[in-house]
């Protein structure tokens, strides 16, 4: 090595030792690729060799902490002590064998309702412990309150909410953040731009855990909680060159509006100098690759934010009662949201009046939302104060579309769609559509040339009785009102 080399790879060096650590306080987006790298092998074998430079936090500050044993016993406990409303589910096993274990929040948890789901991750990086107390704090002032406080009690009858305290039990058992094969899980999703982590022999079980768990269940939004900042955390995370700039996702207005209400709810998010409104888009932060949030939005129909939620990765236990009171409301609100804003409804046939797992799409925003397989019940959200013209379809069926003047609470358009053909004929379909407002007059008529009197009258009766029927049923399975001042429409 010439003199030179030497030379520059001492400041190189030097200036990566010196870099690292601020960058690893940003909590989840401390990030191994810089931008204009092409090598995504180096940023494999980076992440590996950056967990050896972070510094643990001291023993002494796990004191006050719940161990992961302690954990799983309080989860155990909680489910136990708030049996009526909640259920608990592992969905894997980390590196170690430690069970993933899930806490389900609801009026009838383990079933499947017409309605959405949240879920919070915490400690995807193991020394980020502070999301997991909280979270156990949340499922505790759930349960000791959703009789009397009308937000726990909105989201107990309207939402199934989803908690898992721990990602990454191994990493935070050894105050490390990657987990026990020394792999960042928040750069272990498969990415939207480069294909690095298309190998599924090297994805870590807790990522699988979660690709898995989101075939399962529908969620509608989820958030996870990391601590090395504060800042609620939008799509998207990467960019396509891998410069850091605002890379708005198609529905970047609706993740504003849910990351504002995050940080407006708190305490001081809002307040940040460093992030306007204490919300950021992901890649004007800091551009990252194979993130959660990113492959939630794409893969799980979820729409996912990265939370920042203490300034101080590790802080003292004595500091989280008042973290905890700090993001109390924020946690709260942002799984009420899902009830209280954007466009919900239900997608049946006309023909049979069963419910149709069809899609609903916005004009103007790129993104399908599938409306659940059984009960099609859809949960679009949307930023207020807009109009939007959406439109439900499915195979076979004629596509409806609505205008829909979105205000500050939720709105219900439910979809009755039309068949394409009908084995039962035109008349059917004809007389009885949607609306009964254009009934086929042509075809009638031909049919009461056709017949004589006494036997028309009979079968206009009938018809017309069997038209009524079909409406009735229709109407009747309708999605239930939540709120009695929310505004809705059947199409
Ligand atoms: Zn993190």
């Amino acid at each position: 090595m010439s003199k030179l080399r030497f030379v520059n790879s001492l400041l190189i060096s030097t200036a990566i030792c010196f870099f690292l650590p601020s960058i690893a306080a940003r909590g989840g987006h401390s990030d191994y690729i810089h931008p204009g790298d092409g090598n995504f092998s180096f940023h494999v074998t980076a992440r590996n060799l950056f967990a050896q430079e972070e510094t643990r936090p001291s023993l002494e500050l796990t004191r006050g902490y719940m161990t992961n044993d302690d954990l799983e016993k309080a989860m155990k406990d909680f489910t136990k002590r708030c049996s009526k409303i909640s259920r608990l589910y592992s969905i894997g096993k980390s590196v170690n064998g430690f069970p993933l274990w899930v806490i389900e929040i609801s009026d009838r948890p383990g079933e499947i309702e017409a309605e959405p789901a949240f879920k919070y991750i915490g400690n995807v990086h193991g020394d980020e412990p502070v999301g997991r107390e909280l979270l156990l704090r949340l499922a505790n002032w759930i349960c000791d309150n959703y009789d009397k406080d009308p937000l726990a009690q909105m989201i107990v009858e309207n939402v199934h909410l989803h908690i898992m305290p721990s990602l990454n039990p191994d990493g935070f058992s050894i105050r490390k953040r990657n987990n026990a094969n020394n792999v960042d899980l928040n750069r272990d999703f498969p990415d939207q731009f480069f294909s690095f982590n298309e190998d599924l022999s090297l994805r870590q079980p807790e990522t699988m855990a979660v690709m898995t768990w989101l075939r399962d269940i529908r969620f509608t939004a989820s958030a996870t909680l990391h601590g090395g900042a504060l800042v609620a955390n939008f799509p998207w995370d990467g960019t396509e060159d891998k410069r850091k700039y605002y890379y708005a996702c198609p529905d970047d207005e609706t993740f504003r509006f849910l990351a504002r209400i995050y940080s407006k709810s708190h305490r001081n998010m809002s307040l940040s100098k460093e992030f306007e409104e204490g919300i950021t888009n992901g890649a004007s932060w800091y551009p990252i690759y194979g993130g959660m949030q990113d492959w939630n939005y794409i893969h799980g129909g979820c729409f996912e934010l990265t939370l920042e939620i203490s300034d101080n990765k590790w802080p003292r236990a004595s500091e989280l009662p008042t973290i905890w009171d700090y993001n109390r409301k924020s946690m709260l609100n942002l799984v009420a949201s899902l009830v209280k804003t954007g466009v919900h409804g239900r997608i049946f046939s006309l023909d049979q009046g069963k419910p149709l797992p069809g899609l609903v799409v916005v004009k103007g925003i790129n993104y399908t939302v599938k409306a659940h397989q059984r009960y099609a019940d859809y949960h679009r959200l949307l930023a207020p104060g807009q109009k939007y013209e959406v439109t439900a379809s499915s195979p076979g069926y004629k596509s409806k579309t609505t205008t829909v003047w979105l205000g500050e609470n939720a709105f219900t358009a439910d979809f009755i769609l039309i068949p394409e053909t009908s084995s039962r004929g035109n008349l059917l379909r004809s007389s009885c559509d949607c609306s009964c407002k254009s009934c086929g007059q042509p075809l009638l008529a031909q049919f009461f040339t056709e017949t004589n009197n006494g036997i028309t009258i009979t079968l206009f009766v009938v018809v017309v009785f069997l038209c009524f029927l079909l409406q009735r049923r229709v109407r009747f399975n309708l999605w239930k009102q939540r709120q009695s001042s929310r505004r809705s429409i059947t199409v």
